[in-house]
C-alpha cells in the first residue's frame, strides 16, 4: 500500500483530488483548483507540486493493480496530499 500524509493547514477547506498513474508517477489533480497538481514518484519518492494554496487541504486516493493485494487486506489507503 502506498500512503502519504501531510500536515494540513489549520482551518482549511478540504478538496478531494483525482489520481492517475503515469508510469512510475502518480499524479493528483483537483477538480476544483484547475492549476493544482501533485505528482509523486513511487520509485524515488520525489514529489512535485503546483498551484497549491495554503488555505486548501488536498487529499486523494490512489489505487493501482500493484497494490490490489495489499488493499484487500487494508482499506485505509486514503492519501493526504495537501
Ligand atoms: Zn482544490
Amino acid at each position: 500500500m502506498y500512503q502519504v500524509d501531510f500536515v494540513p493547514p489549520s482551518g482549511s477547506v478540504e478538496h478531494e483530488c483525482e489520481s492517475i498513474s503515469m508510469g512510475d508517477w502518480i499524479v493528483f489533480r483537483c477538480p476544483i483548483c484547475k492549476d493544482y497538481f501533485r505528482s509523486i514518484n513511487l520509485i524515488t519518492g520525489e514529489m512535485k507540486v503546483g498551484g497549491s494554496k495554503e488555505s486548501i487541504s488536498h487529499s486523494g486516493k490512489h489505487y493501482s493493480p500493484e497494490f490490489a493485494e495489499e488493499l484487500a487486506q487494508d482499506n485505509s489507503s486514503k492519501a493526504k496530499i495537501n
